[in-house]
């Protein structure tokens, strides 16, 4: 069975290259009956799954409709899609994923997380993560009009990309002291995040034990997709 893993689409209208390509693969996908992780902002936006506009419903029904062929779709929250919940994953026919979250492929234990709570150099934002994470919080946002709701997320992106431009590129990559105390409580052999936008495969040793830490790249210029199969894993990019 071959198992796919992607991570930061940032679906977006504006760039409608990205849904297409996106849309393409699911298509190719349809009848093969693996199973497809997308671990994160996979929306660039989402304002909650009562408003999910145009894209948000396409993307849902070519979830749905690829799910029915019997291929098995997961989803994890990432930073920028962090309001998407259960409703949309039952309209996509897919199931959510708590982040971090445990998995057994071959033996090997893997641990699925979006990628933004190893990023712990950065305080602000790890506040703001847990905050997002509050029941309480939540309900009371999704409560909000959709145009008090379009205007936070507006402001949340210019105060993200504020905040980015005056942090080091060190500061926004995972914290290494992270990395090493989540593969050693979770006793996990490989750790598989996005987030970052900085794909690679790297190897590290753990309390004696080799663990490697697979990182999906975006879809900014082209897919980024890692495929495991019973032969092992390959992370691929294709360009558009
Ligand atoms: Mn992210």
């Amino acid at each position: 069975m071959t198992r796919l893993f992607a991570s930061d689409l940032h679906l977006d209208p504006a760039r409608p290259e990205v849904t297409e390509q996106f849309l393409g693969l699911l298509q190719e996908l349809e009848g093969r009956s693996g199973s497809l992780f997308l671990l994160g902002d996979l929306f660039e936006a989402w304002l909650g799954d009562d408003l999910p506009g145009a894209l948000g419903e396409t993307v849902a029904v070519a979830l749905r409709k690829l799910a029915n062929t019997g291929t098995a779709l997961y989803l994890m929250q990432g930073n920028r899609d962090v309001m998407l919940g259960e409703s949309f994953c039952e309209a996509a026919g897919a199931l959510l994923l708590e982040d971090p979250c445990l998995l057994e492929i071959h033996g090997a234990q893997v641990l699925l997380t979006h990628g933004d709570a190893l990023c712990t150099d950065d305080g602000a934002y790890q506040r703001l993560r847990a905050l997002l994470r509050d029941p309480d919080v939540r309900s009371g946002l999704l409560a909000l009009p959709e145009r008090q709701r379009r205007a936070l997320a507006g402001e949340a992106r210019a105060g993200s990309r504020a905040h980015q431009s005056r942090l080091s590129y060190e500061v926004m990559d995972v914290n290494a002291e992270a990395v090493v105390r989540l593969l050693r409580e979770s006793g996990a052999d490989v750790l598989l995040h996005g987030h970052t936008h900085r794909p690679g495969i790297h190897q590290l040793t753990v309390d004696g034990r080799e663990r490697t830490r697979i990182v999906l790249g975006d879809w900014h210029a082209g897919s980024s997709v890692l495929h495991w199969t019973d032969d092992g894993y390959r992370l691929l990019s294709q360009p558009r």
